[in-house]
């Protein structure tokens, strides 16, 4: 899909178009959390669950709704706009077999199907820690792979900034509990 363009003539619709449909839970989570002070529990079990916040989220891990947008971009010739919507559609690819009980509805508006995966990436309970050591693999290779093409100061510190996202939270909520195990046993 992207092997007719550089990838380094289009890294905003790269990056916009792969955060952008988890976005509104990203901003749901620090509204809830540091300004309504609201606790974990409350935030994933009622508010997340909110209709108005599921259908934005919907609307955007809609893979029919990517590929529409994609060829709508494709006829009008707007190149970033064609990226951004193949970025949101990998990002549902990538979503698809990692999600267990928070499943998106990847065919709204169409249909409010949710694939069951028996997979969660971060469920311990559906392989979690495996699937996040696995997507911490990816996120390093692909990386190394990256930053010889993103020679931008700006592309290469939200690289940097990325891996160490995944190392910080990867440690805080797998290796240390893990290590601590060890110790304790
Ligand atoms: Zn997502």
């Amino acid at each position: 899909m992207f092997s007719q363009v550089s990838l380094s003539q289009y890294p905003g619709a790269i990056v916009v178009g792969a955060i952008a449909p988890d976005l509104p839970i990203f901003v749901f989570y620090f509204y809830s959390k540091w300004v309504l002070r609201r606790s974990e529990r409350e935030i994933w079990t009622e508010g997340y669950w909110h209709p108005r916040l599921q259908n934005i989220v919907a609307i955007l891990h809609s893979i029919p709704l990517a590929i529409l947008g994609a060829i709508a971009c494709h006829v009008f010739n707007f190149m970033e706009g064609k990226i951004f919507c193949l970025s949101i559609l990998l990002h549902c690819f990538g979503d698809l077999p990692v999600h267990h009980d928070d499943a998106h509805r990847h065919f709204f508006p169409f249909s409010s199907y949710r694939f069951i995966s028996p997979f969660s990436y971060w469920d311990p309970n559906h392989y979690g820690r495996w699937v996040a050591s696995v997507e911490l693999a990816i996120v390093l290779l692909a990386s190394v792979q990256i930053l010889p093409i993103f020679t931008h100061a700006i592309a290469r510190g939200a690289i940097v900034a990325i891996n160490s996202f995944y190392a910080f939270f990867y440690s805080r909520y797998y290796l240390i509990p893990l290590l601590r195990k060890l110790g304790s046993s």
